[in-house]
């Protein structure tokens, strides 16, 4: 199965955080993409590949339009699609009085199962082909994802969340149940495909000493899954965690005491951060999900995004959505509020950086760099095609963008899933 598209191409092949920016965003005018057994098979200037195809295979060709690698989402939650934009509470008060009732209706393995499909079908929409997903304490709710992800040979990350305390009693596993039930879905999903098996305390709060301690265990014993939960979101929550686990110097010690702080381990937000925190989370390789929809939502804060990439000690991060306390499925308006969170920590995001955290930033946050997040040969072919004049204010505005920068940024600014013209998942089209 060979296919290629032609278009303009926007792709990273380094970090821009710690390299300038013209030594790492690469820009073709006019290239092609060949795609073959869910692979890219080349890539390059269109006069430089087309006369190597053959005659008959057809070459979808976009205009007004760049090539992109396809976007993913760090940090999100599917159960939560059914409850985005619910009112009026900061994050303790949202868990308890929204998403611990909505997470309940997920024993329902048939509900699960259609929150999945809704819920993947938005993100094709969106331009995302990858994503790392919370499910809920019901193992089902997992085995859904995973089955629907499956139809699409779709790169998804998900684990079951883990909760022992301060959640309603249909919602709390134990310490040994969280084990063995997530231990059960590694050997079910990890690797099974493109499927990768997340380990999801939901944060410490909810977690007691003894379970994080047998999650710790967990990691150890399968070093190459991926560790999720949430860090520092909330000033109330931080206070929380100092009172739950006070023999801890911090909230980050109390992951890094657990054994849950290394490579391919990822935690939502991490707003409020010491300088020695964030030390530690680039000793240990761990990286932080930047929810900026979520955190603007909640009310919880700017994560400093520039601070945390300090080269002199760069802690990895990814940009992600957060539904449903983040409030768009679309990584251009995440990128939107990403900007706006830098402006409001004294600087300002630039397009390439905010296109770079959405793709090869997640990928490196999430350990699979040398799978996604970048259109090279031997790569995925995971691909979004993004429409330059998909609103007349857009098509307007544009007439006045000088260069590829400023383009980009009128997109993330007012783009949305309008701005999506086609997703492309293991090289086959799933959107557009
Ligand atoms: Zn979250």
């Amino acid at each position: 199965m060979k296919t290629a598209i032609r278009g303009a191409l926007l792709t990273f092949k380094d970090d821009p955080f710690v390299r300038d920016m013209q030594d790492c965003m690469v820009y073709e005018d006019d290239a092609v993409v060949v795609m073959e057994d869910g692979k890219i098979a080349a890539v390059g200037p269109a006069a430089t590949i087309l006369p190597t195809l053959p005659q008959d295979l057809e070459v979808t060709r976009y205009t007004d339009s760049v090539i992109l690698p396809g976007f993913i989402d760090s940090h999100v939650h599917y159960p939560q699609t059914e409850m985005i934009a619910a009112y009026g509470e900061q994050l303790i008060d949202w868990l308890n009085n929204y998403t611990f009732i909505t997470e309940q209706g997920f024993a329902d393995k048939d509900h699960a199962a259609e929150v999945a499909s809704v819920f993947l079908k938005e993100q094709h929409k969106n331009g995302v082909t990858s994503a790392c997903v919370f499910g809920t304490v019901f193992p089902q709710s997992v085995d859904a994802l995973f089955e629907e992800a499956a139809n699409y040979d779709m790169r998804i990350m998900a684990g079951k969340v883990c909760m022992d305390r301060n959640a309603p009693e249909a919602l709390l596993d134990t310490p040994q149940r969280a084990y063995d039930e997530s231990k059960v879905l590694i050997e079910r999903w990890h690797g099974k495909g493109r499927a990768e098996y997340v380990i999801t305390p939901r944060f410490a709060p909810t977690s007691s000493p003894e379970q994080l301690e047998m999650l710790g265990a967990l990691a150890r014993e399968f070093p190459n899954t991926l560790i999720q939960s949430h860090l520092s979101e909330n000033r109330g929550e931080v206070e929380w965690v100092k009172s739950l686990f006070p023999a801890c110097r911090d909230y980050t010690d109390v992951y890094q005491r657990f054994g849950l702080l290394r490579e391919r381990a990822i935690y939502g937000h991490g707003i409020h951060l010491s300088e020695a925190e964030l030390e530690v989370l680039s000793a240990t390789g761990t990286a932080i999900a930047h929810c900026p929809t979520s955190n603007f939502f909640l009310g919880s804060g700017c994560f400093n995004v520039k601070q945390a990439r300090d080269a002199r000690r760069p802690v990895k991060v990814g940009l992600a959505t957060d539904l449903g306390a983040g409030t768009s499925f679309s990584m251009l308006q995440t990128m939107n509020e990403a900007y706006k969170a830098a402006q409001l920590s004294g600087y300002a995001l630039s397009a390439g950086h905010a296109f770079y955290l959405a793709s090869r930033g997640s990928a490196e946050a999430l350990g699979l760099a040398d799978k996604i997040g970048s259109i090279e040969v031997g790569k995925e072919a995971d691909l979004a095609v993004l429409n330059l004049k998909s609103t007349p204010i857009i098509e307007y505005r544009m007439k006045y963008a000088r260069d590829i920068h400023e383009a980009l940024f009128v997109q993330m600014t007012l783009g949305d899933d309008r701005a999506i013209a086609a997703t492309y998942i293991a090289g086959r089209r799933v959107w557009g």
